[in-house]
């Protein structure tokens, strides 16, 4: 606890070991709770007010720690998620917690339990001098996000809805750049029922739901306008059941990135648009989960500034701001009106993937710039 709240590199990256070392995929209830008590144990350290909400349909809990500030009223929502997408046993497999030169490599260590590790680092290094944030911070740390955040979803916007602004400790952009919009994305399941019939006997009296499926396919895909950053992807697909059977369904998942609501809009109206080529093909849409799209606002710009000057003042280079491809719990925030400044974890790669590394002389620097921002957020 005090070697971390002295914010020095080493201590940083054991203690983001220890977390990592506990391995949560987002569907492992158990292995999510595990990584929820770490992080209660932690905040208990800091005196933080614990609630913890159980895990619901499969999902690991909630938990929330609650910790005053100088002043009362809405405060400091700082936002991360405890799950990864990394099955159990990746730490003994591919992707081993290790050090090599400046990387600190290990299943969550960019996505991110680093983010998480400096948020809670920033908190106990003011705690542990006597100071506090300016405002009352909650931190929230979800069980379901690589999920899409299905079951935490309504306990994030209701704590947005009582909330000042929030900081989002999901990785950083590359050379530490700041996240001030994501685009949304936006999901559909698309079914298709059509007739079946044996293949050799009576071809003629069926209606192929996978051929009505390829034709509907390439229509939607069709909707994608990478000069927009418009895309739609059909990633799963799924019908048939013999070789010598007409297929009579098929379901399709349809996931689509949507930089604003016009293009969500766009997307929503052509499906439903959409009619079958054969007439007695019958398809049914049904909306999916979705990430509504993070757009940057003028109080959103104030936070940015706001960071940058603190960046300025410690002699931390930030990069800039950027606009992230995924999306983040930050889209929930933003999309309820809450000023919200995401992408301020570790600087690092390979999110998703075996080669998932933090940069080990990003942690001092980016825990500064937390600590700097609780302090100053809400004082002018
Ligand atoms: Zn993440």
């Amino acid at each position: 606890m005090t070697k971390v709240a002295a914010l020095e590199a080493t201590a940083l990256a054991e203690e983001i070991g220890r977390w990592v070392l506990v391995e949560s995929p987002s569907s492992d209830a158990a292995a999510v709770n595990r990584m929820a008590d770490l992080a209660e144990d932690r905040l208990r350290a800091m005196g933080a007010r614990i609630e913890r909400q159980a895990g619901q349909g499969g999902c690991g809990d909630i938990l929330i720690g609650r910790i005053a500030g100088q002043t009362e009223g809405p405060g400091i929502l700082m936002l991360g998620h405890m799950d990864t997408v990394h099955p159990l046993g990746t730490l003994d497999g591919p992707l081993p917690l290790r050090r090599e030169g400046d990387r600190l490599y290990g299943p969550g260590a960019y996505d991110m339990k680093g983010g998480n590790v400096l948020g809670f680092a920033a908190l106990a290094h003011l705690l542990a001098q006597g100071r506090r944030p300016h405002l009352p911070v909650t931190v929230m740390m979800i069980p379901d996000e690589e999920l899409g955040s299905p079951t935490s979803r309504d306990a994030i916007q209701a704590e947005a809805a009582r909330a000042a602004c929030a900081l989002v400790l999901e990785p950083s952009g590359g050379g530490g750049a700041l996240t001030v919009a994501r685009h949304g994305m936006v999901r559909y399941h698309l079914r298709v029922d059509g007739l079946s019939a044996h293949a050799g006997a009576e071809h003629e009296k069926g209606v192929s739901a996978i051929r009505e499926m390829a034709h509907q396919v390439l229509a939607i895909e069709a909707l994608t306008d990478h000069a927009r950053d418009f895309a739609v992807n059909i990633g799963l697909i799924q019908g048939g059941e013999f070789e010598n059977s007409v297929p009579d369904r098929c379901e399709a998942t349809i996931y689509a990135r949507v930089p604003g609501p016009t293009e969500a809009e766009e997307l929503r109206a052509a499906l439903t648009a959409l009619k079958p080529r054969h007439p007695k093909a019958r398809l049914t849409l049904e909306p999916g989960l979705y990430r509504p799209p993070y757009e940057k606002t003028p109080e959103i710009q104030a936070l940015f500034d706001l960071a940058c000057a603190c960046a300025d003042d410690l002699g931390i280079p930030l990069n800039g701001e950027r606009v992230a491809g995924g999306g983040s719990d930050g889209n929930f925030t933003a999309a309820v009106g809450l000023p919200t400044l995401d992408g301020l974890g570790v600087i690092g790669g390979g999110p998703h993937t075996h080669q998932e590394y933090a940069l080990i002389s990003s942690l001092e620097p980016r825990a500064r710039l937390l600590t700097a921002l609780l302090e100053r957020i809400g004082t002018s």
